[in-house]
């Protein structure tokens, strides 16, 4: 009993000590030097879906009929983020007062205090607009929209967030159509060419509902024969050639939202059962061997062009999304570079599992730290253990103004925390900490992308 007690006693002397080393790694001076030198590097987002200047001023939708907005920049800003991805957030109300949204929508904030979805947009409130969101009252909620709504009209706000605050130097958007007929940009942004509408390719009734790009009208604009699948394969091969004398400098499948990412090699004559039939007279598994079988072109085809294959694995359908599908198809095209993105998630050992084994894959975090902060923590942590540092990549993957800012600032903390934990750990040294880093944030894109190498101006230590 007095021996019991006296060892209760120890503990309790010793706890304080416990838990100041368990606390917190962003209140110490390695974290802090870090931080410091990692927020100085000019970074480079591989994945955003933001618009051009004069897309983003038309982004709020409007009531076809009145004009009159649906939604103000303050709710527009939360709802065109991944906070309402299966969450709900009161729609725009009908009497049109900001008050009546802000006041609905309390109670989904409270549900949402502790999603990385909801934590990753804090910094747009705190840093851009000298606020604490979490407790705002309803009249400086409105005081705040207002500020917004000034800001969303000026031509020059997105750089001054995205280049001057964010200290991003270039992006890499995927437009979900023609990459080369973006109609604007601005100077800090560059394209991908998203890929996944041509694995449907096998007849041009497919593409009639004209929601993405018809490479039958691509091969009729450039003279080239549809005649077979050869011919077919060969009209993509062009558009590849195209896109990249466009200024693509990738490709990009989100495939893994329309249908599984397991492709089996399929052999041509199987493949050409397809070719020139509509839908309607084709079987599932058909349509699977057509489309197994472009998408095993398609990689052939980036290493062809030497561009980056980006594919979205996790989450998505998620049967099926799992980054393990692709391991043939990795197998298969050791020339070609895939960037699997969000790591999987929430597959992220088995992602770190394939880069470990294919020296030709490269994980990109892009959207991991707002899916889940400590998932994206662990991975980078987990993936630094597994692989080499010059294989892991980062990007924002917002369509707004603000929330490409929140997302840079949360992922920036992410990795800067995971490798402050390393350093107290004693399992990295400082100064390898900080060049993975630089290399996480900037550096591995221009390895990865040589085409981005010609845009940039400024140097890692800017
Ligand atoms: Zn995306």
């Amino acid at each position: 009993m007095h021996h019991s007690l006296r060892l209760s006693l120890a503990i309790l002397f010793f706890l304080p000590a416990l838990s100041a080393n368990a606390g917190d790694v962003k209140d110490t001076e390695v974290y802090a030097r870090l931080k410091a030198s990692l927020d100085a590097v000019p970074a480079i987002d591989t994945h955003s879906h933001l618009r051009g200047p004069s897309d983003i001023q038309r982004a709020i939708p409007r009531d076809p009929n009145s004009q009159r907005p649906l939604h103000s920049v303050l709710s527009w800003v939360w709802t065109r983020s991944y906070y309402t991805w299966a969450h709900p957030l009161p729609p725009w109300p009908k009497d049109d007062y900001f008050e009546t949204w802000w006041t609905a929508a309390q109670k989904d904030f409270d549900n949402s205090r502790a999603r990385s979805a909801y934590r990753s947009l804090l910094p747009i409130f705190s840093d851009l607009y000298g606020v604490d969101f979490e407790t705002l009252t309803v009249e400086q909620a409105k005081e705040l929209n207002a500020r917004m709504e000034k800001n969303y009209v000026d031509p020059d706000w997105p750089e001054e967030v995205i280049v001057k605050r964010a200290n991003v130097e270039l992006m890499v958007i995927d437009s979900f159509i023609r990459p080369m007929q973006v109609r604007d940009h601005f100077p800090f942004t560059v394209s991908v060419c998203n890929v996944k509408w041509y694995i449907n390719g096998f007849h041009p009734s497919e593409f009639k509902s004209g929601k993405g790009p018809d490479p039958y009208e691509f091969a009729k604009h450039h003279n080239l024969p549809v005649e077979s699948l050869d011919d077919y394969v060969a009209v993509l091969d062009r558009i590849i050639a195209e896109a990249k004398k466009a200024g693509a400098v990738g490709l990009k499948s989100p495939i893994a939202y329309d249908r599984t990412l397991q492709f089996d090699w399929v052999p041509k004559e199987r493949a050409e059962q397809a070719f020139g039939k509509p839908s309607s007279q084709l079987t599932p598994a058909q349509i699977k061997d057509f489309q197994d079988y472009i998408f095993w072109q398609t990689a052939v085809l980036a290493a062809k062009h030497d561009l980056p294959f980006q594919i979205h694995t996790g989450h998505a359908l998620i049967p099926g999304s799992n980054p393990m599908n692709l391991v043939n198809v990795i197998q298969g095209n050791p020339r070609t570079k895939f960037v699997l993105f969000h790591g999987g998630f929430p597959w992220v050992g088995e992602s770190g599992m394939i880069a470990l084994k294919y020296p030709n894959v490269y994980l990109d975090s892009v959207w991991m730290p707002t899916l889940s902060y400590t998932m994206g923590k662990r991975a980078f942590k987990e993936w630094l253990d597994m692989f080499s540092s010059n294989r892991i990549m980062w990007g924002s993957d917002m369509a707004t103004v603000e929330g490409t800012y929140g997302a840079t600032v949360y992922a920036r903390q992410c990795i800067t925390e995971a490798l402050a934990e390393k350093v107290v750990a004693k399992e990295l040294r400082e100064e390898d900490a900080l060049r993975i880093g630089r290399q996480i944030l900037r550096e591995n894109a221009l390895e990865v992308y040589p085409a981005l190498r010609d845009r940039v101006k400024k140097s890692t230590d800017q």
